[in-house]
């Protein structure tokens, strides 16, 4: 059988400073006892992204002062690394041709007073292909042998530049030649997050915080047993800690529960990133760069993975719940229709929808910021209707926020939806509006802004009690 092969993946803040860069060290170190074959992924350090970005926006404005402090707090932040981790100067080098790459650039985008996504791609690559200098760095001064390697040379990409989508049917055989000699060296491969080329060899990238998006990429392109993404908690949480203290994390989760917690406001890992390994059945496990002992939680292809009923609760703040609504609108075809055509016209993403059975309102949640406008472009677009009264008006209630819980066990469960609606009525809380997924794997209210924390925190009551179970 062929060895077993691990992929990690450290993100900016896992990289950011000599001590953050030290600890990841360690961590791969001592997982490499147990996955001798394994490949690092990182980003760039945390907020070099940022700087290499904003001294573009100067550059192009011609503001050569901001550019040369971006210059130099870019070169200082990888130098004080160098210096702290007492690295050979061959890193303090490579670090030297970055910089003049950049200056380059910059200098170049302040003369044409513009760039183009492909220049911005050649500029904000250079974070990554600077931080596997530095972690390969750290990494041999512990003990691992490391190589840098930069992704451009397998993660083949379309040519969208600043949003590129993997090539997944041709990266397998353009990694293997790449990998193979590196393992066959004994050495770990520090792969950069977030790049890759086209097939002329032009560096992309694959959208911002898209190092995760690489490293599930690179778990597929090296056929890995598992990955492992470290953040800086301990995995995804049943629910928001600031919210609810006695919050904890979940030993593991569905693809489905975790994409529906992710749209419904939680701050984990974006669905679309990790889809190459739950496509393959690759485990992708979420764990903790600062608490690296802690099992963290894995996602999982399908299903149940543990007899929970309800997972997790999430909350989304400021929306506004849009109605439409009249007796008249009853059995005119085209409400909906119209409806959503407006707010797609405004490129307003829609939250949440429910409509009535009785046909006579529709509901939808969208972000606070495009409420006032969503109304009067309804009101626009309804007219005629409101005034033949067939609807009587658009109403908008402001400050609202949309609750879920989330959990593939409700679609097996009776009950689950009287209990949780009992739970809030005993809180007092007021739910104005009510959606449940297709997949019946969430269900999502609509409650006043100063209803979400007892709300969350009695559905959270719900989760650690003992009645939750299969
Ligand atoms: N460095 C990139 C960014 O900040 C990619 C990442 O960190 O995932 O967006
Ligand atoms: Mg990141």
């Amino acid at each position: 059988m062929a060895e077993r092969t691990l992929v990690m993946k450290f993100g900016g803040t896992s990289v950011g400073s000599p001590e953050a860069l030290r600890g990841m060290a360690e961590i791969v170190g001592r997982n490499l006892k147990k996955w001798p074959r394994s490949a690092v992924v990182v980003s760039a350090m945390g907020g070099v992204t940022d700087l290499l970005l904003a001294g573009t926006a100067a550059a192009i404005r011609g503001d050569t002062d901001l550019v040369k402090h971006a210059v130099r707090d870019i070169s200082k932040r990888h130098m004080d690394a160098i210096r702290a981790g007492g690295l050979d100067p061959e890193t303090g080098e490579a670090i030297e041709g970055f910089i003049r790459e950049l200056k380059n650039l910059y200098h170049a985008v302040t003369i044409l007073r513009e760039a183009s996504p492909r220049a911005m791609d050649a500029i904000a690559s250079l974070g990554e292909r600077m931080s596997i200098q530095i972690v390969a760095g750290y990494l041999n001064q512990a003990g691992v042998r490391a190589f840098p390697l930069e992704a451009s040379s397998f993660l083949l990409t379309d040519s969208k530049f600043q949003n590129a989508s993997p090539i997944m049917l041709e990266i397998p055989a353009r990694a293997k030649p790449v990998f193979a000699p590196i393992f066959a060296r004994g050495e770990v491969p520090v792969v950069t997050g977030f790049i890759g080329a086209t097939s002329e060899g032009v560096i992309t990238t694959l959208g911002r915080g898209g190092s995760d998006f690489s490293a599930a990429i690179v778990g597929v392109a090296i056929r890995a047993d598992e990955v492992w993404i470290y953040t800086d908690v301990d995995g995804v949480m049943t629910a928001d800690p600031r919210t609810v203290p006695d919050a904890r994390s979940l030993p593991s989760l569905s693809y489905r529960e975790i994409s529906e917690m992710a749209f419904y406001g939680a701050k984990v890992v974006h669905p679309k990133t990790i889809r190459p390994c739950i496509e393959r059945g690759i485990p992708l496990w979420i764990k903790n760069t600062f608490h690296p002992d802690h099992p963290g939680t894995v996602i999982l292809a399908n299903g149940q993975t543990t007899s929970d009923v309800i997972k997790a609760v999430t909350a989304i703040r400021n929306q506004t719940l849009i109605t439409v609504k009249g007796g008249g609108m009853l059995g005119i075809p085209g409400i909906a229709a119209r409806t959503f055509a407006v707010v797609a016209r405004m490129s307003v993403s829609v939250t949440m929808i429910t409509q009535a059975s009785s046909e006579q309102s529709i509901c939808l949640s969208v972000p606070s910021s495009s409420g006032k406008a969503v109304q009067a472009g309804l009101e626009e677009e309804f007219r005629r209707e409101i005034d033949r009264e067939d609807i009587d008006a658009i109403e908008a209630l402001e400050n609202c926020v949309i609750v879920t819980v989330v959990g593939e066990g409700m679609r097996k469960t009776h009950g689950v939806s009287g209990r949780i609606f009992s739970a809030l009525g005993a809180t007092s809380v007021n739910v104005i509006s009510i959606a449940q997924g297709s997949s019946e794997c969430s269900i999502s209210m609509v409650v006043g802004k100063d209803d979400e924390i007892p709300a969350v925190r009695a559905i959270h009551a719900l989760i650690v009690s003992k009645e939750n179970v299969l």
